[in-house]
């Protein structure tokens, strides 16, 4: 009786323990499930130990209780299931998780999702590397005023493919070649898909609709 009790346990920490980055095969998936990777949790001593002078960094204003820890799974460049990672404020978890289950069970490409400490909490490089995240405690481009991911409350998905665009400013600087938004590519973030569908349905907003900026790869919630 204990051992049909422990089973279900026992699967569901073996989900817990995937790091992200990691690729599932549909065995692994059929055994563990897919409810099994998408969950949120306070930031623990252990993630907090990985942001701490780096996306928490000195000076941060935004308290850690007011943060969350979100694992989900997405669907890389490849199509494989893939495990993915982000930090982003607790008023916010409910949505994001929402968002990204709707985001894989649509099959939406985005190519990794890894705390953005893994690049030294380097915006630039994240931005790089492609890599779709959250928070960072830091200021808007070229500005002083503190961006809405310092709060967790900004997304970046895909963001090589979907830079910041300002006159001839453009982050990250290898994305430079896709400011051109007439070509076709199909991890652009359009007006009307599946990804500003799933943001904006939940009362988030599309950078790529400002005026003044584009901001392709973000979405906020700012109410
Ligand atoms: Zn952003």
């Amino acid at each position: 009786m204990l051992a049909v009790l422990m089973a279900p346990l026992a699967v569901y920490a073996q989900a817990i323990d995937w790091p992200a980055g990691s690729v599932l095969s549909a065995a692994q998936l059929k055994l563990l499930g897919e409810d099994a990777f998408f969950w949120s949790s306070p930031v623990t001593d252990d993630v907090f130990e990985r942001i701490d002078g780096l996306s928490f960094g000195r000076g941060c204003t935004t308290k850690r209780a007011s943060l969350a820890y979100l694992h989900v799974l997405h669907h890389n460049f490849a199509g494989r299931s893939q495990v993915g990672e982000m930090i982003c404020a607790q008023a916010a978890a409910a949505d994001l998780l929402a968002i990204f289950r709707e985001l894989y069970d649509a099959g939406y490409p985005i190519e990794k999702m890894y705390l953005v400490d893994r690049y030294g909490a380097s915006d630039e490089r994240s931005m790089a590397d492609n890599n779709t995240s959250c928070f960072n405690f830091r200021s808007r481009p070229g500005q002083k005023t503190l961006s809405l991911h310092a709060g967790g409350l900004a997304v970046d998905i895909n963001p090589l493919y979907n830079p910041y665009v300002k006159g001839a400013r453009i982050e990250p600087a290898d994305g430079a070649q896709y400011a051109d938004r007439s070509r076709r590519c199909r991890y652009y973030i359009r007006k009307g898909d599946v990804c500003w569908k799933a943001f904006t349905r939940r009362g988030w907003s599309w950078g790529g609709s400002w005026r003044s900026a584009q901001d392709y790869q973000h979405f906020e919630k700012n109410h």
